[in-house]
Parts: C-alpha cells; sequence; structure tokens
C-alpha cells in the first residue's frame, strides 16, 4: 500500500520500539537490565491515584472541553505563574495526551511547508519528526562534549535563515541530562528577541536537577522573550505518570486557539478523570517529587561513578534529567551495533546515539532501580572487556 510522503519519511521511534522489547522479554522470564524508555520506576503516588479513582466514581468520564478540564487549566497557570515567574492565565493553557502530544500539535499549528525549526543535537528524538510530519525542515545544530552538549549564541545566529520559525530548547536535556546555565538561557533568549524567532521551551525535566543546580524558565526573562515562547510539559517525568497521557501547552491565545482546533478535531479533551489525578498532583503536597529526586539523585552517583570506570567509555556528568550519555567511539562500533550487541549478549537495553543525532553515543536511563542498575553495569563491564 501507498503511505503517504510525510509518514514515509518519518523514523519510528526507537525509544519506545527498544522499550517494548524489552518490557516483552522480561514478560517471557528473560532477566534483563533495561536502561531505555525514561520511565520512572515508581507508582505514581497514592493521592493522585486516589483522585483519579474518586473522579471515576464522581462520574468524570464523560467528554470534557477540547483544551481540558478549566479547573486543571487554571492549576497548571498558576503552577506557571508561581514556580516558573510566567505570567500565564488559564486561557492560556492546552491539555494535552502527554508532553510528546503537546509539541506535535505545536508543530501542526505553527510550521508551514519548508518552515525551518531549528534543534541543537543531541536532541530527543521526536522533535525532528515531528517538524517533518508538519512538513518543516529540521536543521540540525551538532554540539559536543566540550561545551557541554549546548548550543552556544554564535551557533544558533549562523543557523538562522529567513526561513527559521522556530527554536526548539529542552534544558535539562534528553538524551545527555545537561542544564543550560541561567547566563546561557539569557544569552539564547537575547538572540531569538534580537532575530524575532520563537522558542519551544520543553521544560518535562524541571524537577530533575542536582547538586543544586538551577533552571530558568527562559520564558520568564522579560516581556519580549516571553511573547515569543511556548512551553511545553506534561506530569509524566516528576510525578511518575507516564501511562497516564497528561501533558501541556503553555502559550500565547493565539496558538492557544489553533492547538484546541486541532484537538478537537483530532483527540478531543485528554482522558476525563486522568485530568483529576493531575490536579491532585499540582494542588497536593510536592513531597513525593523530591522523594523521586533524591533517588534518582543516589542512582546517577551510582552510575556515573561505575561508567566511569569502564575502560573504553567516558561520561560527562550531567547535572538534571535521569539519563547518561557516555561516548563510545573508543570501541569502533556505531551505536546501533554496539546496542544490538550488548542486548544478544548481556540482555541489557539501552539506547543507541544514533537516534538523537550521535552515533558515537548510547543513552542510559537511570529512571530504574538500584540493583538493575548495579547488574546492569556489571555486565556492561563484561561486554566492554570481551570486546577487547
Ligand atoms: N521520552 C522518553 C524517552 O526519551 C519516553 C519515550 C519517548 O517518548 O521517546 O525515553
Amino acid at each position: 500500500m501507498k503511505i503517504a510522503k510525510r509518514v514515509s519519511q518519518v523514523t519510528p521511534s526507537l525509544t519506545l520500539a527498544i522499550d517494548t522489547k524489552a518490557k516483552a522479554m522480561k514478560a517471557e522470564g528473560i532477566d534483563i537490565c533495561s536502561f531505555s524508555a525514561g520511565e520512572p520506576n515508581f507508582e505514581t503516588p497514592e493521592h493522585i491515584r486516589t483522585a483519579a479513582k474518586q473522579a471515576l466514581d464522581q462520574g468524570k468520564t464523560r467528554y470534557g472541553p477540547a483544551a481540558g478540564e478549566p479547573k486543571l487549566r487554571a492549576a497548571i497557570a498558576h503552577k506557571l505563574q508561581q514556580e516558573n515567574h510566567l505570567p500565564y492565565n488559564a486561557e492560556n493553557i492546552v491539555v494535552t495526551n502527554g508532553g510528546k502530544h503537546s509539541l506535535f500539535n505545536l508543530m501542526l499549528a505553527l510550521i508551514e511547508p519548508g518552515d525551518e525549526v531549528i534543534i541543537p543535537a543531541p536532541y530527543w528524538l521526536s522533535y525532528p519528526e515531528m517538524v517533518k510530519l508538519a512538513e518543516g525542515t529540521p536543521v540540525i545544530v551538532p554540539t559536543d562534549a566540550a561545551s557541554g552538549y549546548k548550543i552556544t549564541p554564535d551557533q544558533l545566529r549562523s543557523a538562522i535563515t529567513p526561513k527559521t520559525r522556530l527554536f526548539v530548547l529542552n534544558s535539562p536535556n534528553n538524551p545527555t541530562g545537561m542544564v543550560y546555565t541561567p547566563d546561557e538561557i539569557r544569552a539564547i533568549a537575547q538572540v531569538i528577541v534580537e532575530q524575532d524567532l520563537l522558542v519551544v521551551s520543553d521544560e518535562i525535566y524541571e524537577q530533575h536537577l542536582y547538586d543544586g543546580v538551577e533552571h530558568l524558565s527562559i520564558g520568564s526573562i522579560d516581556a519580549d522573550i516571553f511573547s515569543r515562547t511556548i512551553v511545553s510539559s506534561g506530569f509524566a517525568k516528576t510525578y511518575a505518570m507516564t501511562g497516564w497521557r497528561v501533558g501541556y501547552l503553555a502559550a500565547p491565545l493565539a496558538l492557544v486557539k489553533a492547538v484546541t482546533t486541532i484537538q478537537g478535531h483530532s483527540t478531543s479533551n485528554v482522558c476525563t478523570f486522568a485530568q483529576y489525578g493531575a490536579i491532585a498532583a499540582l494542588e497536593s503536597s510536592q513531597d513525593c517529587v523530591a522523594q523521586m529526586r533524591q533517588a534518582f539523585a543516589d542512582r546517577r552517583h551510582v552510575m556515573l561513578d561505575a561508567l566511569n570506570t569502564i575502560p573504553g567509555l567516558s561520561c560527562a556528568k550531567p547535572d538534571g534529567a535521569f539519563y547518561l550519555f557516555p561516548d563510545i567511539s573508543k570501541t569502533g562500533l556505531g551505536s546501533l551495533e554496539f546496542c544490538d550487541r550488548l542486548l544478544e549478549k548481556q540482555n541489557v537495553a539501552v539506547i543507541p546515539g544514533v537516534a538523537f543525532g550521535a552515533d558515537d553515543h548510547i543513552r542510559l536511563s537511570y529512571a530504574t532501580d538500584m540493583t538493575t542498575i548495579q547488574i546492569g553495569m556489571e555486565r556492561l563491564s563484561q561486554f566492554m572487556h570481551s570486546l577487547t
């Protein structure tokens, strides 16, 4: 069957494919250590589950407004005002089926055929594919360990053409875990304003910060950058709610209207009772977030220390998210071959860097339990020794 070109040009999501494979192997009883998808291994906190169950029992089982439950939109706006210093109101928020869906809708609402979207590499693998699905052109700007895998203002400026519409900022970053400092964010903002571009700030990992590092929402700097900013985020990573599929977009009203129209003809509202769980997540104590953050911080230490003692691998220390992104170039293997062999020989699942635009790296998620991390690092060490 002939498939539309817009889809046939797109690569399927490798994070989802490898995660699905690893979960299927586990279900078959295979002793696998999976560091594949970035999925917190914690249960969704009890008070959030209870709120969703109560919502079900209270009949929150009907269609709702396409842009989301008014109470949730207001709670998200309140959070963005208080925590991120972004002056959004409820009407600036669209509740989406996860952070991924908010970004997809944004691309569809904003990008015209031929519009260029600047994406620093390494990038989360879905960004370029979403741009292509919207018939735009992803413009990939490579970064390396020397610059902390961060784009510089000069690199950004050089990538801009008359066709540039949008810049994708993701800090803390997936897959590198790097966090732009407030000064670096300000310098990027200056270029965006000067060149009159838009920026989408994917802040899904904003709560995953270690060693006292600070997150600055780019839109909070001043009114000029705020009017050019779109925020994408969600509940999956912060509250261990990956399967719930609740995310959001915060944007100027015209864009909110456009995205709501798209949702009105595609998904309609996000699962109504799931939205009540999200309200409870925002309106209750944030102790659960702090507890999970501490667990991730401990795992990061253990995994990073173990990785950096394995000859042939080197890994920069990330300040955020829950990924490590070691360099495998010394092995002489491409990342796909490396990951295939590692899975086959040691039952360890990791994501090849090629999916993120960096074939000389692999990505490991440490959003898993400590025992898996310890056993997995042992196996990775054995694998690396088998290569020499
Ligand atoms: N965003 C997560 C990851 O990068 C989940 C999988 C996906 O949506 O790509 O692992």
